[in-house]
């Protein structure tokens, strides 16, 4: 078939953008399409004054090839920021110009296609040359049109988690994170914001209202959640290698049962805050409680919100304090949801391959551990996937440090070669030992 690709990428966020900035080099034939009509990384998210949660090394390409034009060094270098930078010494960069790189890096790469949502994925595992039909739909156009390639790489990332009994209320009273910044002006003309929730995304939008209390100290502001505290995430380095290839392949090894255990064990790896955001938090707290000065501020942890409805101007949240097992309703304006995300695994997927595919449980596939879903059948087309891998791959699936290690393995598994070194031993700790 003429137009036949080696790959189709299906989503453009900073995973797939990552593999298409490593193949430029390399002779693979790839498309990638994204619904999106833009380039623009979690904008309802992209706080002011915030920063990237890993160092800057985790750009697309240089834990690959670090002498990629595509990397951070040379978007400063191209962007004469590059002195300004070597000043400021930092490794952590603010999350806006990570962003800002992103679509740097977008707009100097071919065949990324926006405005493009894929609608389906038909396979032909019978034809002469076994492939996948990607059936994608031009939004701004309307028209639908086939593409054919041996590969796929599914990188559609992940949704915003509404819990039940939190959803159907106005999106600009009762909204989850990752709307927070198209209705920040709203939240702060309200008498009251409550933040549900304990994570990293929890503490930036209550950092970011607490220092827009400045001006509106008349405004209050809750946090609940459930969890037993505002913990810190684990960044300690020997606990950061748990983010390395000779984890992951000691991780992916282990039986099903053991890398869930494993994931509960390591919860602190993923789950928990920023050092950094903590220390402003609570450096932003003293500060504003000098002499008689009051925070107008509420945190309770161990309080699970079980429902919110609404209550005349505002919303009544029904509460549970598990440890002390006391009911209690809170009243509020405003609520944003800090309840995290899941997987963003598109239906036709499920329609179409649902039959087709190994899976551990009822909800996640089987992967091999260069990221090719297990079919019934044995197969040389191969359907990656770069998103629902925490129960294969370990806390570190969604890391942007690690894609750039899962895209050398699906450039080298596609190209049949060696295209960038899979370096191993890249770590002081071990995980198994044989007889000494
Ligand atoms: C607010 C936030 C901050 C984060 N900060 C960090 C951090 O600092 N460090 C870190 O290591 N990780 C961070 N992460 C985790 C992770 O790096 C990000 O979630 C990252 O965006 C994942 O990249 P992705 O390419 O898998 O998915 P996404 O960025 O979610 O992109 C998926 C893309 O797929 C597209 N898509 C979906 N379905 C289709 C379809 N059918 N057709 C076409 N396109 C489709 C979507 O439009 C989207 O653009 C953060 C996550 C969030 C939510």
């Amino acid at each position: 078939m003429d137009d036949m690709y080696d790959v189709i990428g299906i989503g453009i966020g900073p995973f797939n953008l990552g593999l298409a900035a490593l193949m430029d080099k390399t002779e693979l034939n790839g498309i990638f399409f994204d619904k999106t009509s833009q380039f623009d990384w979690h904008p309802g998210m992209m706080i002011e004054k915030m920063d990237l949660q890993v160092p800057f090394l985790a750009d697309v390409v240089t834990l690959a090839d670090p002498t990629s034009p595509y990397s951070y060094l040379n978007y400063l270098r191209e962007e004469n920021r590059l002195f300004k930078f070597f000043f400021y010494s930092e490794f952590k960069v603010p999350r806006q110009e990570y962003n800002d790189y992103l679509k740097w890096v977008v707009s100097r790469l071919q065949g990324l296609m926006f405005n493009h949502k894929v609608i389906d994925v038909v396979d032909h595992p019978q034809a002469n040359d076994p492939h996948y039909e990607v059936i994608v739909k031009d939004i701004e156009h309307g028209i639908e049109k086939s593409y054919h390639t041996r590969h796929v790489v599914m990188g559609t990332g992940s949704k915003p988690l509404m819990l039940k009994d939190m959803t159907g209320l106005p999106e600009e009273d009762v909204l989850h994170t990752s709307k927070y910044l198209y209705h920040k002006e709203k939240l702060l003309n309200s008498e009251h914001v409550t933040i549900v929730g304990s994570g990293q995304s929890a503490a930036e939008v209550f950092l970011d209202l607490l220092q827009e209390q400045e001006y509106r100290d008349d405004m209050h502001l809750t946090l609940l959640t459930r969890s037993a505290g505002l913990f810190q995430l684990e960044s300690a380095k020997l606990g950061q290698e748990f983010f390395s290839p000779d984890y992951v392949d000691y991780f992916h090894e282990l039986p099903f049962d053991k890398r869930t255990d494993s994931l509960e064990m390591l919860g602190s790896l993923r789950k928990g805050i920023d050092p950094d955001t903590l220390k402003g938090l609570y450096r932003t707290l003293y500060h504003k409680t000098t002499g008689s000065k009051k925070a107008n501020i509420t945190i309770q942890p161990m309080t699970e919100v079980q429902e919110i409805t609404t209550a005349g101007q505002g919303y009544q949240l029904q509460c549970h304090q598990w440890q002390k097992d006391s009911h209690f309703t809170y009243m509020t304006d405003k609520v944003v949801l800090a309840t995290g995300y899941r997987p963003h695994i598109p239906d036709w997927f499920l329609e179409r391959f649902q039959d087709k595919v190994e899976w551990e449980d009822d909800k996640r596939y089987q992967v091999t551990r260069d990221f090719r879903l297990v079919f019934h059948d044995d197969r040389n087309h191969h359907f990656f996937v770069s998103t629902n891998l925490t129960h294969t791959h370990g806390a570190g699936a969604t890391n942007l440090a690690l894609a750039t290690q899962r895209n050398i393995e699906i450039i080298n598994k596609i190209a049949g070669k060696q295209i960038y070194e899979e370096q191993r031993n890249t770590i002081f700790q071990q995980f198994t030992m044989e007889d000494n």
